[in-house]
């Protein structure tokens, strides 16, 4: 590390902390608290010329090296201990240009300030349903929200991108690279500016639904019985739902996050009361509202950092079989939860651009994310084995039904290969990681092809 140390020495603009600096713990800590890998020193680059330094030292040394953004990797796959992050928060610009309708987004933009800025130029871009996961680790992996099913998954919105690739050399990424950062992650090149579609977003319709949930086990089965019903009419890509279980001010309920996406509100009202009328609702939260404003109720909803992990099975349908396991768990899910399982879709409807990326999971699916998260490692064995049971109960449903790609950064290293994940779209991640890394410098990465 000597060489690191006196290339910071030269170098003070570039922020750092090892663990004696009184920030240690703050900047090394992660969403999940558990994950206790300690890098023997955090560097927080500034510009793209740091980071092409960085990595001309860290390759030329031979030092082990993780690249952070957001910290939500679930898994703890982001630092390496002993190991050198690149802690890329302070690359944080964003910026819209209207002309061509995209927005440069710095590596280490955290989501809510993305809209931050967004919002003062009534567009949008598609963005998770957390606010403070990170949007380049998000949309480099795949990238699930409520825009999904309107403007496609957030890899397919990536135009561009400013990188500093295995060399340590500044370019921009070519068609080959960029193909391959669409889904394949930090493997080719550290990212250090996404260019993204925008789209424009003054007025939205959003927010949620509770419905009553005295017995969730038969709330869940009415309304995906009925959202079932409601899918044999086509749905507007505008209109996106995310069912989920969580602890609200009136104890456990099942609720459905809605945001309806054009800006013909009129329509879109129509649509929120079919959602509305799905089961008997108790609270309705669906108002005219920003992007910006949505996503601050839904930060207010998530822990900053938890104990936890995900399980996140995914099927092509949600059939009364896989829909009678989720009420089951749900109804018996130990300890005092925050959140026991959202749901992704991906709808038919949805734009689906496969040629110029290695995300895989191209057909109409849903993404069950089973959540054992508490705030303090009480409990944390029995929830752990809950959710466990959960996501093997779901398993021994109907095996055709089961989406045959995981989803990288919602699924274990154990659970997963790189041929279930990217499929026949493998060839071409490896292709590109022999032209671009073939010495395999980016090796702590989460995608390994
Ligand atoms: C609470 C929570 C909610 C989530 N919600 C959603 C959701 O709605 N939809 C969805 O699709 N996923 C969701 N995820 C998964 C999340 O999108 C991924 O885990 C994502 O990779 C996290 O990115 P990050 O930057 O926050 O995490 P980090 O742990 O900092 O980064 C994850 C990995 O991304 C790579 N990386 C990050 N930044 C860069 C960069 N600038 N250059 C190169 N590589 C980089 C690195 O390999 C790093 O290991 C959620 C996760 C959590 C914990």
């Amino acid at each position: 590390m000597d060489h690191v140390t006196q290339f910071l020495a030269q170098n003070t603009h570039i922020h750092h902390a090892t663990p004696q600096s009184q920030d240690y713990e703050d900047l090394r800590e992660q969403f999940i608290i558990q994950e206790t890998r300690r890098p023997a020193i955090i560097i927080r680059p500034r510009s793209i010329e740091d980071i092409s330094a960085l990595i001309s030292l860290f390759k030329a040394h031979d030092l082990p090296f993780g690249v952070r953004g957001g910290g939500h990797d679930m898994f703890g796959r982001t630092q390496v201990q002993d190991g050198i992050t690149l802690d890329m928060r302070d690359i944080s610009h964003v910026h819209v240009d209207k002309e061509s309708q995209t927005v440069r987004i710095g590596g280490g933009v955290i989501n809510m300030d993305l809209h931050r800025e967004l919002q003062k130029h009534n567009v949008t871009t598609p963005h998770g349903v957390t606010p403070t996961v990170g949007f380049t680790g998000w949309a480099i992996h795949g990238g699930y929200g409520l825009l999904s099913s309107h403007y496609g998954v957030g890899a397919d919105n990536i135009v561009g991108a400013r990188v500093v690739d295995a060399q340590g050399q500044v370019r921009d990424a070519d068609e080959t690279m960029l193909t391959a950062i669409r889904g394949g992650g930090g493997s080719v090149a550290v990212v250090y500016e996404l260019t993204v579609k925008v789209y424009p977003s003054d007025k939205i319709l959003a927010g949620f639904y509770i419905y009553q949930s005295d017995d969730l086990a038969a709330t869940i089965r009415l309304y995906n019985e009925n959202y079932r019903k409601l899918k044999e009419n086509d749905i507007p890509q505008a209109l996106s739902i995310y069912q989920a279980v969580m602890n609200g001010p009136q104890g456990l309920a099942f609720v459905s996050y809605l945001v309806w996406s054009s800006s013909d509100l009129e329509e879109g009202q129509k649509w929120a009361e079919k959602v509305a009328a799905l089961a008997p609702v108790t609270v309705n939260n669906v108002v005219p509202t920003t992007f910006l404003e949505f996503n601050e109720l839904a930060a207010s909803f998530i822990e900053k950092k938890t104990w936890g992990t995900i399980f996140c099975p995914g099927f092509y349908d949600l059939t009364p079989e896989v829909v009678n396991v989720i009420g089951t768990h749900t109804e018996n899910r130990p300890n005092k939860p925050g959140l026991v399982f959202g749901i992704h879709e991906l709808r038919r409807e949805a734009p689906r651009e496969n040629k110029n990326s290695v995300f895989n999971a191209r057909d109409p699916h849903f993404l069950v994310e089973i959540i054992p998260m508490v705030s303090a490692e009480e409990g944390w064995e029995e929830l752990l084995a809950w959710g466990q049971q959960f996501y093997d109960d779901l398993m021994k449903t109907d095996p055709a039904n089961i989406l045959s790609t995981p989803y990288l950064p919602l699924t274990s290293n154990e659970r997963l290969t790189s041929e279930a994940v990217f499929g026949d779209r493998l060839e071409v991640l490896k292709k590109a990681k022999e032209l671009y890394d073939p010495q395999n410098l980016f090796k702590h990465t989460i995608v390994q092809p």
